[in-house]
């Protein structure tokens, strides 16, 4: 059976302050420590370096996300892990976005795991238009993971000294199914 991991992540206060937020950052500090973290700062080939040492392709794909929905979403299967992240939004949130996915990734935060034929619908051919969203369904992040993913996106921009300048972002023809197909599967068309 074919595991999927689907995490998203909401506009949302993530508070701070409890007990155990020193323990959290020291852990989290010690996650980030281990990215190769590009300089000058580019989110894609952070991605790029980080699906290399893991052995596993991270896929960036833009995507309209539903209203009211999540602005970012991590799909994670046996052969790669695809980050879905809302396209109609300003860089900085978009890398935002995604470097908050990258925190559940690199937290091993296993959410919902999804039969195999779901995950097949999800990011291969012959998609279920409902797959996405009765898998959304299923998923729930403690807030102490959502505070986790926040702790790391930002402890891996304070290692950027530099930033690349802005360049386009293109979707490559192999991602390009896989958009359309979690375009679909969101009842966007
Ligand atoms: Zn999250």
């Amino acid at each position: 059976m074919t595991h999927v991991v689907v995490s998203t992540w909401q506009e949302k206060v993530v508070g701070s302050g409890a007990m155990g937020m020193k323990r959290l950052r020291q852990h989290c500090a010690a996650l980030v420590n281990e990215v190769d973290v590009p300089d000058p700062f580019d989110v894609r080939e952070l991605c790029a370096r980080l699906g290399a040492a893991r052995g596993k392709p991270i896929h960036l794909l833009p995507q309209a996300m539903p209203a009211g929905g999540p602005c970012g979403l991590w799909v994670s299967t046996d052969n790669a892990e695809y980050i879905v992240y809302e396209e109609r939004t300003s860089a900085p949130h978009r890398e935002h976005i995604i470097l908050h996915e990258i925190g559940h990734l690199l937290s091993d935060h296993g959410a919902v795991p999804v039969p195999g034929e779901d995950s097949t619908r999800m990011v291969f051919p012959s998609l279920d238009p409902q797959t996405v969203q009765r898998v959304l369904s299923r998923t729930h992040y403690t807030a102490v993971e959502e505070r986790q993913a926040e702790l790391i996106a930002s402890l891996l921009l304070e290692r950027v000294s530099r930033r690349a300048p802005e360049s386009r972002w293109t979707v490559s023809r192999e991602d390009a199914g896989a958009v359309e197909r979690i375009r679909r599967s969101l009842g966007n068309t």
